[in-house]
């Protein structure tokens, strides 16, 4: 089939007639790459203003892995704050010390800051904790993410005290955030879902921002192919043993089948924080009694992990 006559297939834009790349079942739209890249730019501007994200005289320090998500982020508030003297942008990578995995990743990472000619600080495993993720585990991979998920949290922080930030932003999308808010309930941890993890900070850490938060993953996947940013990256290895994985397969059924699904779950998270709003909902921030970082008990999950599997 000739490239005239697949465009000709294409469904058009709703907004200007050019083939389509995208059907936003959601709004029932069909958009060219312009156009999607315009409303994805829009949508994020949106989330950013109404909830303060980024304000003048911030440092943001963007958690960078160098996947899809983090680098259309980076690539998002570089177009919008690039060029601003009152807002300093620092992309910030960490390395787990994934074999086969992170290298690639990593790589990809330093070349797009390279060009977008960003400030990049790395933070490994190896040098906060001592040894790789792959090392750590031994033995553990049915508990890789947990436990990967910790050390990352510390090494993002670590990342972003090191740039003087006073924002976290990160990549994660409208999917990540549905998965999220389900998991929890599967995990009948209804409560982490009004836990006060956002801006409120109190000055005891620096507040974290999801730009990305109501952008699908597959608006961002294509976004990134229409300006030539898509790069095939290798998986990590342990994602196989994530309960995310198959929440995340079930959620895009869903989401498939009954559109909006995902922003309803989103909705849901809203309804429950606002009727937790001054009861137990923001947890009191506690300090951990061993290494003195905020957390919301007596000791903090890098202490609890330091003790039941770290030398
Ligand atoms: Fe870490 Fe799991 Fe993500 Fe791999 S998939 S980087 S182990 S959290
Ligand atoms: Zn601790």
């Amino acid at each position: 089939m000739s490239p005239e006559s697949l465009r000709k297939e294409a469904p058009a834009c709703s907004l200007c007639g050019e083939p389509a790349v995208i059907h936003q079942r959601q709004t029932s739209r069909y958009l060219c790459g312009t156009h999607l890249t315009a409303d994805v730019g829009h949508r994020v501007s949106e989330t950013i203003a109404s909830q303060q994200q980024v304000v003048p005289g911030d440092c943001v320090a963007v958690a960078l892995s160098g996947g899809k998500d983090s680098t259309a982020l980076l690539l998002i508030l570089h177009r919008l704050f690039g060029s601003r003297k009152d807002i300093r942008l620092v992309a910030v990578t960490v390395d787990e010390g994934i074999g086969g995995y992170r290298e690639a990743t990593v790589r990809s990472a330093q070349d797009l800051v390279r060009r977008l000619g960003v400030e990049h600080i790395t933070v490994s495993f190896g040098e906060l904790f001592g040894d790789s993720l792959d090392t750590i585990l031994n033995g553990r991979e049915s508990q890789a993410c947990s436990i990967c998920g910790i050390l990352r949290k510390k090494a993002l922080v670590v990342g972003a005290e090191r740039a003087g930030a006073t924002k976290l932003a990160t990549g994660h999308n409208l999917d990540d955030e549905a998965q999220s808010v389900l998991m929890n309930v599967l995990r009948g941890d209804l409560m982490r879902l009004v836990r006060n993890s956002g801006m409120d900070s109190g000055g005891r850490f620096i507040p974290r921002v999801k730009p990305l938060m109501y952008i699908q993953e597959k608006e961002i996947a294509t976004c990134l192919m229409v300006q030539g940013e898509w790069e095939d990256l290798p998986e990590c290895p342990y994602a196989v043993h994530a309960l995310r994985r198959e929440v995340r397969s079930i959620l895009s059924e869903l989401e498939y089948r009954h559109p909006g699904t995902m922003l309803r779950l989103m909705q849901s998270r809203k309804t429950v924080e606002t009727a937790f709003m001054g009861k137990t909902g923001g947890e009191p921030v506690g300090t951990c009694r061993e290494c003195g970082d905020p957390c919301s008990g007596d000791i903090c999950q890098l202490c609890q992990l330091r003790h039941s599997i770290m030398r």
